[in-house]
């Protein structure tokens, strides 16, 4: 008596009953769903933040190209009436591989949709916008654009 019932519990501790199954696999996959979605946020931040960098280094190296937004951004640009001089402002781009501002875009790079510079959001999808820099009379003005709107 005593030694079949050992029997019986043992059996059902070794085995798993189908409702258990279905209950470790609906856990399963939950936490997959979980991650998947932990994982997609994480890729949104830091494809934010990789833009976020991007406008921020295009403004610092402006600042120092330009003396302050007063001449032109363009790297190694002597300033004055350069090619980069239109009217009263100096109109460059943010080249993302070698941080410098260049003359013609080079490529588009944001990593996020709609991605944000200086508290303004620009309409777009990932990879099809680049920095723009203007600046004039000591004021630096950053924008993301696509390569249409490239004069
Ligand atoms: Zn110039």
């Amino acid at each position: 008596m005593r030694r079949a019932m050992y029997r019986k519990l043992h059996s059902r501790a070794g085995g798993v009953s189908p409702f258990e199954l279905v209950l470790i696999i609906g856990i399963v996959l939950m936490l997959a769903v979980f991650g998947v979605i932990i994982y997609q946020y994480h890729a949104l931040q830091v494809a934010h933040g990789n833009d976020t960098l991007a406008v921020n280094t295009a403004e610092s190296v402006a600042k120092t190209n330009s003396l302050n937004g007063i001449s032109c951004p363009v790297n190694d640009c002597p300033g004055g009436d350069c090619p980069h001089h239109f009217l009263n402002r100096y109109v460059g781009y943010y080249d993302y591989t070698s941080h410098k501002i260049v003359a013609r875009p080079t490529g588009t790079y944001n990593q996020s949709k709609n991605p944000e510079a200086l508290d303004k959001t620009y309409k777009g999808e990932a990879q099809t916008m680049l920095l723009r820099v203007v600046t004039e009379n000591g004021t630096i003005k950053i924008d993301w654009i696509t390569p249409d709107e490239v004069k």
